[in-house]
């Protein structure tokens, strides 16, 4: 048209370009705004599907994974997904169809010249076929190493008190470092392989643009090719080269999504451990009679955490489980609730076997007040609403008024819209278990079962809410689980557990008669009073039974009452640190406690938990030396505790006695090294 200055033409052609141009426009803002909705609902869907699988697992799933990774799959899985299609149409579809187009073209210019450039294809595609796979593989690992370094940072927010008491922050600080370079290292490998896909295919690329322009200049100079036709094919070859590498820059997305997508594929064919069957019986007119018929349980395959329990709880009876800390306890109940299904043996509730019946309908018998209860960030009225869905304004406040919260719900401002705050921060530990109670109240379950539901509460505000859960139990069967004795004394039946088995079961009035485990535990944890300022003292005859104070004669041991203070402590509190200079006792007269070591790498080594009772640092009355080993509350806890200087001042005058006392305190070091030792 140029040369021939063909001025019509060009108009022409001046106007069809034109009229191109809006509708490319036109279709492109059409295809951006249908592809942005596409892309957002694809991502929909599979968070949707994902997050609704997560809840059909079995807790036995979730006391397994990592939450660090199980939010990876929402966050940086989805987002290399979202990222992987947002380039689908602009990186892949559209440059490749312009890649098909180019090639039929500059067969059209020129068909010898043509064949040659169809070297593209190899020199293009063979450096991301080697290094597209390498790419994969570190992009799985920089997905692990980042859920690992999220592991670090969730670990330490919740872990700041024993941080902070141990002075471990150089140490944490020096972990998350390594993890970070470690990260920093698989990030870098990420970075070259991906560029090193697009480089190679450049490369090649480049050197074949060489080619073509030397192999065109000699067509033109033997008169096989016009100019033309030559910058025409350069153009055109160009233009094919940069969809190409157009390409080749979208293939590291797509290879690093696809490992996205595997990591999603791999927790959506998770199955859910337990089977639910879809013709499953409905438990709504059954009587609330739990059997238990020789059921053994283990949480791992290859040991037994539950052995061959035998037991029928009638309708509307309580009974109460009680034991040392791991004797299955809470796992009984969990059976119950068809958490978990049996190994052996089959859990029946009203003759029917749980694995038969329909879960939901087993759920809606049930309500379960926990140790810790969980509110949701929502007002009052709806955390206690959980309880039963439909339930209305005046059942919800019948219910608070029932379980003692409606009186504090109606002196806050907002009432019952108060939000209760994120993990219901804005309630006292108490309170939330009031307002636990008050959702099983509304719920008005067959079977009420009561996980340690007062342990966490201090001792007041303990006994009142054991008289409304007194209540709150006549009208139903009530399975308890807790490790504090006296409440427990007018249950209808107490089964004591050791390791997986019932030893003793029977009414308090058997079991005390019976002089056995239970009477063991009973008496530990008895001798102890609280005054009405919430002091705790200690009888005389109690004191006895601990060896250190055993040998000392009754005036001394009546001074000795004397020197001992209260101290009271909240869950997850650190109580003595290892390696600090103990410098006083402690009996814990109410509430539990673990004692742990930290190993050579750091990891905390539990050594056992104490609760009722039990006592610890007694060697530091004798002796300034390390603590071996730290104490961590899980609950609420009242100690008693005597400082050694005090002690001392009682014995000193006495070398018999602290001959007696040395020897005491040897056999408990003696002790404690075994312990270690295994
Ligand atoms: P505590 O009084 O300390 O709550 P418990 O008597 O209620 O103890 P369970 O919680 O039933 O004891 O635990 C019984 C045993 O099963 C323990 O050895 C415990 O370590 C183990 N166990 C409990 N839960 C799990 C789990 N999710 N995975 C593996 N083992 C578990």
């Amino acid at each position: 048209v140029l040369l021939a200055n063909n001025q019509e033409v060009l108009a022409y052609v001046i106007g069809g370009l034109l009229i191109g141009a809006v509708l490319v426009s036109a279709v492109g803002l059409v295809r951006d705004r249908y592809y942005a909705i596409l892309i957002a609902r694809i991502l929909r869907d599979i968070r949707a599907k994902l997050f609704v699988h997560l809840h059909n697992l079995s807790m036995g799933f979730f006391s397994q994974a990592k939450s660090g990774d199980l939010l990876g799959h929402f966050s940086t899985d989805l987002t290399m997904v979202e990222s992987a299609i947002a380039g689908g149409v602009t990186s892949l579809i559209l440059p490749a169809l312009d890649v098909f187009a180019s090639c039929i073209l500059l067969f059209f210019i020129d068909w010898r010249l043509a064949i040659v450039s169809m070297l593209v294809w190899p020199m293009a595609l063979l450096g991301p076929r080697y290094f597209a796979p390498k790419v994969s593989m570190v992009s799985n690992q920089l997905q692990q190493t980042k859920a690992a370094t999220l592991g670090i940072i969730q670990e330490d927010l919740s872990a700041q008190p024993v941080i902070k008491v141990f002075n471990l922050a150089d140490d944490i600080i020096a972990k998350f470092k390594a993890q970070n370079e470690q990260q920093t290292d698989v990030l870098a490998r990420v970075g070259f392989f991906s560029s090193m896909v697009e480089r190679s295919a450049n490369i090649g690329i480049l050197f074949l643009q060489v080619v073509l322009v030397g192999i065109g200049a000699l067509m033109v100079s033997k008169q096989l090719l016009t100019i033309g036709s030559l910058a025409a094919f350069q153009t055109l070859f160009a233009s094919l080269s940069y969809s190409l590498s157009e390409v080749t820059r979208y293939l590291p997305r797509l290879v690093e999504a696809n490992c996205g997508i595997q990591r999603i594929e791999k927790i959506l064919s998770e199955v859910p451990a337990l089977d639910e069957r879809k013709d499953g019986k409905a438990l709504d007119n059954v009587d609330g009679e739990l059997t238990f018929r020789d059921v053994s349980f283990g949480y791992e395959k290859d040991r037994m955490n539950l052995s061959n329990i035998d037991l029928v709880i009638e309708p509307g009876k309580s009974v109460a489980f009680v034991g040392p800390s791991g004797s299955g306890k809470s796992t009984v109940l969990s059976l119950a609730m068809r958490s978990y299904d049996p190994v052996q043996g089959s859990v029946l509730m009203g003759g029917i076997d749980l694995r038969e019946s329909s879960l939901a309908s087993l759920r809606n018998q049930l309500a379960v007040v926990f140790q810790e209860s969980f509110l949701f960030d929502l007002p009052v009225r709806d955390n206690i609403r959980i309880g039963k869905k439909d339930a209305t304004q005046e059942e919800i406040e019948a219910a608070a008024r029932a379980a003692g919260i409606h009186e504090t719900i109606m002196k806050m401002p907002a009432g019952y819209d108060t939000m209760a705050g994120e993990k219901g921060k804005n309630f006292s530990g108490g309170q939330r278990q009031r307002l636990a109670i008050a959702r099983a109240i509304l719920r008005n379950p067959r079977i009420l079962i009561l996980d340690e539901a007062t342990s966490a509460l201090d001792p007041s505000t303990e006994a009142s809410i054991n008289e409304t859960l007194l209540q709150l139990s006549k009208s139903r069967t009530t399975l308890s689980v807790t490790h504090r004795l006296s409440s427990v004394v007018n249950c209808d039946r107490i089964y004591y557990l050791e390791d997986g088995k019932i030893l003793e079961h029977g009414s308090y009035q058997d079991l005390m008669a019976q002089n056995g485990r239970f009477r063991d535990l009973w008496e530990k944890q008895h001798g102890f009073s609280f005054s009405e300022n919430g002091n705790a003292s200690v009888s005389i005859e109690r004191m006895l039974a601990i060896p250190i104070f055993s040998v000392l004669d009754r005036p001394v041991l009546e001074d000795c009452v004397q020197m001992f203070t209260t101290e009271t402590a909240p869950p997850d509190r650190i109580v003595t640190a290892e390696g600090d200079i103990g410098s006083s006792m402690y009996i814990i007269v109410r509430g539990k406690v673990e004692v742990f070591k930290r190993n050579d790498a750091g990891k905390e080594i539990v050594l056992t938990t104490l609760s009722d009772g039990d006592y610890f640092g007694e060697i530091s009355l004798l002796r300034s030396v390390p603590r071996t080993a730290s104490v961590r509350t899980l609950a609420h806890c009242v100690f008693m505790t005597i400082q050694n200087q005090h002690f001392l001042e009682l014995v000193k005058h006495s070398p018999e006695l602290l001959k007696k006392l040395e020897e005491t305190v040897e056999s408990r070091l003696k002790r404690d090294k075994e312990i270690m030792r295994s």
